[in-house]
This record gives structure tokens, sequence and C-alpha cells, in this order.
């Protein structure tokens, strides 16, 4: 008997793995990868996947990532189901991610799904309702087994046909790790991440970002890389700024600043990288250089000058500017919905 598991690599689905394998199932892991994905923050920057390909690995099964970054940004914009409490569509990303391991469970002659849910762990998406909710419009019902709270749900075809044994399930609920932690020792598990991955959108920070670009019929990748990697500012309705808090932002939005796009250095002394997207008129490009006055060492110094020059191949301008005060930038930040 063949089935498909959804594995992040963190402990919940971990343990739903390791209690599968030992039903004697031959098991076909899969993750998906979306560009708000934190699963390899707290444990290694080895890349999204890398914490499921390491327990795959440790069980011996086989794991296929899946880039769900497209279909993801679609849910995103106008998800069915609506938001969690910040820019997390939960409901309608655990149907697509259903929806494309139901395809797999298909293509590998594999017979159901396997998470590593928790019945009452996450608000949106793992209470009763929802659960139901997001099996039925998966094509999944009765076929999606939660090894970790299986006892408290009602048994799915699996268990009815005694593929598995229900006997041998759990009847974990709830938000405490405390029952999967003495799990995990019981079935030999020490090696896992000490949190959970999660999801930059429920982030309420950037969250509101997000918003901003989905508001602006903004929301593609180039932008959304360009959120994960500085200081946002909404300038007008055409036109944002992003600005480096540190070297490695700096370099980061250097590369991904685009034809078209305005960069904003200082000269002659430290501060940030800015890059400008959108129209910027003579107004802006002062504002932008005042806002990235404000952020560098100008060591008491009334004035920095500032060079902006628009990608590919202008010459360029520096502009001597004074820097925004914080009451000024709160303002912009309050007129402009930036965060
Ligand atoms: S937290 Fe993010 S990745 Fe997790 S279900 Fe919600 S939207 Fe999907």
């Amino acid at each position: 008997m063949k089935a498909v598991i959804l594995l992040s690599g963190g402990l919940d689905s971990t343990l739903a793995a390791e209690i599968m394998s030992r039903e004697g199932l031959e098991l076909l892991a899969v993750n998906f990868k979306t560009p708000f994905c934190l699963c390899d923050r707290h444990s290694s920057n080895l890349g999204c996947g890398s914490n499921a390909r390491r327990v795959a690995d440790s069980l011996g099964i086989d794991l296929k990532i899946i880039n769900a970054t497209e279909d993801f940004l679609e849910v995103l914009q106008k998800p069915a189901h609506g938001y969690g409490a910040n820019m997390n569509p939960c409901i309608d990303c655990r149907i697509l991610f259903f929806k494309k391991s139901r395809e797999l469970m298909q293509e590998a002659g594999a017979s159901f799904i396997i998470t590593g849910e928790v019945l009452g762990q996450r608000p949106m998406s793992q209470f009763r309702r929802q659960m139901s909710i997001i099996e039925k419009e998966s094509g999944l019902e009765g076929l999606v087994v939660r090894p970790l709270s299986a006892k408290l749900l009602d048994p799915t075809i699996p268990e009815r046909n005694e593929w598995i044994s229900r006997e041998r399930m759990c009847d974990i609920s709830g938000r405490s790790r405390r029952p999967q932690m003495a799990l995990a020792r019981d079935l030999g598990i020490n090696d896992y991440p000490c949190a959970a991955g999660g999801c930059l959108l429920t982030d309420p920070k950037f969250a509101g970002r997000i918003r901003d670009l989905i508001d602006h019929g903004e929301l593609d990748m180039q932008n959304i890389n360009l959120l994960k990697s500085g200081r946002y500012f909404r300038l007008s309705q055409n036109a944002k700024l992003i600005v480096g808090r540190n070297e490695d932002e700096n370099k980061m939005l250097a590369m991904l600043a685009k034809d078209g796009d305005f960069i904003f250095e200082p000269q002659d002394i430290n501060g940030p990288v800015a890059v400008g997207k959108g129209a910027f008129a003579p107004d802006l490009l002062h504002i932008s250089c005042r806002i990235v006055a404000r952020y560098c060492d100008r060591d008491g110094e009334t004035y920095a000058d500032i060079s902006c020059r628009r990608l590919p191949d202008d010459d360029g301008m520096a502009i001597r500017s004074t820097h925004l005060d914080d009451e000024e930038l709160a303002k912009l930040r309050t007129l402009t919905a930036a965060t």
C-alpha cells in the first residue's frame, strides 16, 4: 500500500512519517515551496525543503519538492475562504497543496495522503470544520489520514478498510507541543527543528506590505523579493522605495534592481542602498534622497550627498539632502501605508 505524505520536516510531519512507515506503507513525501516559506529559518540556511530532505533521507523515503509559487500567488490575491489574522490564506493554501498532492497520489498509484496536522493546533486550517472543507474541496474526502489526531477524527477510508490500524494512531489535539515531544522520545526521534517553520504571511508587518502590493496590482516575484530585503515606503500610487537595513540587504537590493528602477546611494559616507520603483518626479527623487540620508552615518553633518540614477545607463546625479526626521518619516508612513 502506497501513500503520499506532506512533509515539511518539522516535528509534526516527522512524527506522522515515522508512525505511518511503521504501518508498513510505502511512502512518497512531498514538500511545497512558496516565496513565503520560513521552514529553514530556525535550523539551517540550506534552502527551502532542506528539513524535509533530511527527514526523508533518514526514513529512506523518496521526496518530491514542488514549487507552487505561481498558483500560490493567484490564491493569495483572491482567496475564496479569506485570510487569517494577517495575509495568510490558510484554507485556500491547504486546498491548493492537497489538490497537488492528490494529483501526485494518482500519478504515483498511491491510495491516500497523510499529513502531520494536529486538531485545533492552528485556528484557521486545523479545526474540524475547516479540515472537512479542505478535504471536500480538494477531492480527498475520507482520504486524508492525520495520524497525530486520527483517534479524535472520523475514521478515514484507510482506517475503515484496515489498510492501517486506527488503534495505533494518536489522539493529540491543541496548541501545546508537549505531547509531540513525548511521542518523539517514545519513537526515538531526537533530531528535529526546535520551532515550527511558518510563513511570512502571518507576520503583520510583512502582511501589510503584501496587502500594499496587491492593492496596487504589483504582486510579482521581483516585488516580493524586494519586500523581503529592506524598509518599505509607498511614496505615491505609482512609486515605492525600498531601503536596505544592512550590508547583505544592500547587496541584495542592488542585485534585484531592474532596468527602469532607480538606485539611491550615499556618496562618501556609509549608508544604505535604496531601490525606487515606479514613476519618480523630481519631488519624489528628493524625498527618496532624504529618506536615504536618514539612515546614513552622517556623524552630525546636516547634509548628505545621495546619488540617484536610473538603470541601466543613466549618468545620474547627486542630490545634497537633509535627512527626513522621524516625525516626518512617521507621517509619511501613515499617509502612504508604508511599513
Ligand atoms: S501559514 Fe502560510 S503556508 Fe501555512 S497554511 Fe497558512 S498560508 Fe499556507
